[in-house]
């Protein structure tokens, strides 16, 4: 048999670590193996899904240094490796699980679902589909189906007993059937759900070992049925355990920056980055703490994981960062990447533009493409505050920027505006106000050059990461607070 793994990222935002992190154990233990390692773009939603994403994701991933031996930009044998490329696969099962009797069309509206869910809440039940739908008459169906009602594909599941799922890492789960949703298999717009098309694929495309994180594992007792179903071998499930911030909670950009782009923008080594998630539940046999992705493949085992929840720590990162700069690389090659993130000739020329018009000698120019060069701005609270709007306001407009910019996939002068100009109105300030804060959160500093053109040279990453970092040195947003701001956040948003 030969060992295939697959890392199957959903194209919905920027490049997550914990993508990178999966897809580097995936790689790993398929090396290790003489197996193959294969890339699969899951975008069925096709309203979240973007073909930006798609790409930010692949470039990240390559910027690790990490490749893959199929996928949509490199094909293979068993392509589309595209789920959008591949909807009439999906249909053609969904159609052989209903004809069999292992899945049903469902007619309930989003209204009947709404009633369904509010009395379970009354009668103080979990929401889950009753299966009203799931013994119609074939012919009713039909009749139906040509009257154009609208209908779902949704799986059949057993009344009685429980699933056991055997995870490599943590042996045998066991989750009673009653707990498993009637998953919608297709959905009205004849797109499938993650489940259906993941599982189809995952076997269409011979992967042997499905390596992905635990927060899949409520999911496995639907894809053993799917398989089960359709007389399919299931590959071997293995749940690697969530990234952690430091605090031991998810992993979140609240608490980190999230995005791989931003390490590389922000100047990390991707061999240092690699080598830390290669450290998240994993060590070498020899605890050796700098290795490169070839030595980890070497020495590779997969039942090492340890499951207690690594944690992602910025810290510790930069410690192995810099380890990697004076020990990792040569003298000629460290000089080559410096001189390659913030020195050379590119960097310059983007700059350029916005320094010829301020500076008289060269001698000028630091002051200015100091807030390009710094990681961490350095200002405190009270330069945020020090510009007449009263602190909450500032937190405010912070917040709503940040979730704003968050949502941003096209990045440039007019979008960061755009964004601005959103939250000036919902503040009722003038931009004129809000500039000074701006200014102070990108660069530290009121004299810099444009806050706009800034946040084009620095990218969305750090961008949103400062305005972040600006957040947290006022002391951050209360849950309380949070909830209360998403709310007029939400509702600003809707009335636009
Ligand atoms: N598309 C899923 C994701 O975004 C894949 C999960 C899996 O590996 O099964 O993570």
């Amino acid at each position: 048999m030969t060992v295939r793994t697959r890392i199957a990222p959903s194209p919905t935002g920027d490049p997550h670590v914990g993508t990178a992190y999966i897809a580097l154990f995936n790689l790993a233990f398929a090396k290790a193996h003489q197996g193959q390692f294969i890339l699969r773009i899951e975008d069925t939603d096709r309203e979240r899904s973007t073909s930006q994403s798609e790409d930010s994701i692949l470039d990240a991933l390559r910027w690790l240094g990490l490749s893959w031996d199929e996928g949509p930009d490199v094909g293979g044998p068993f392509g589309p490796y595209r789920q959008s490329e591949r909807g009439s696969i999906y249909a053609d099962h969904a159609n052989q699980l209903v004809d069999a009797g292992h899945a049903f069309h469902c007619f309930c509206t989003p209204d009947i679902l709404d009633g369904m869910r509010a009395e379970q809440a009354a009668a103080g039940l979990s929401p889950k589909y009753d299966g009203r739908c799931q013994h119609l008459d074939p012919q009713e169906v039909a009749q139906r189906s040509a009257a154009g009602d609208r209908s779902v594909i949704r799986l059949m599941v057993p009344a009685d007993g429980e699933s056991v799922i055997v995870d490599r890492l943590r042996g045998e789960i066991r989750i009673p059937w009653s707990q498993v949703d009637m998953q919608v298999l297709m959905k009205s717009d004849g797109m499938p759900t993650y489940h259906l098309a993941n599982v189809v694929d995952d076997h269409l495309m011979a992967i042997t070992h499905v390596i992905r994180g635990e927060e899949w594992i409520p999911s496995a007792p639907k894809h053993q049925l799917l398989y089960r179903y359709f007389g399919w071998d299931m590959p071997e499930l293995c749940h690697l355990p969530l990234l952690r911030n430091p605090d031991q909670s998810k992993l979140s950009k609240r608490k980190n920056p999230t995005s791989v782009l931003f390490y590389r923008d922000q100047g990390y080594l991707p061999e240092a980055m690699l080598n830390y998630l290669g450290r998240m539940g994993w060590s070498m046999p020899d605890e050796q703490e700098r290795f490169t992705l070839d030595e980890m493949i070497a020495s590779f085992e997969i039942d090492r994981v340890s499951l207690g929840g690594p944690i992602f720590d910025i810290e510790k990162l930069n410690w192995l960062n810099g380890e990697w700069l004076r020990h990792g690389l040569s003298e000629q090659e460290a000089l080559r990447r410096l001189m390659a993130w913030g020195f050379g000739q590119s960097f310059f020329e983007s700059a350029w533009p916005h320094l010829k018009t301020r500076i008289a000698t060269f001698g000028d120019a630091e002051q200015w493409l100091r807030p390009l060069w710094v990681g961490e701005p350095d200002y405190d609270a009270i330069a945020l505050h020090s510009h007449g709007l009263e602190p909450d306001v500032v937190v405010e407009g912070l917040q709503y920027l940040v979730w704003r910019l968050d949502s941003e996939r096209q990045w440039s002068r007019e979008s960061v505006m755009d964004a601005v100009q959103f939250v000036c109105q919902q503040l009722q300030l003038k931009m004129k106000e809000w500039m000074p804060v701006m200014f102070i959160a990108l660069s530290g500093s009121t004299q810099a050059i444009s806050a706009f053109d800034l946040a084009v040279l620095l990218g969305p990453d750090r961008t949103r990461a400062r305005l972040r970092l600006a957040l947290e040195r006022l002391g951050g947003v209360s849950k309380k607070a949070q909830k209360r701001l998403e709310k007029s956040y939400q509702a600003a948003c809707s009335a636009q």
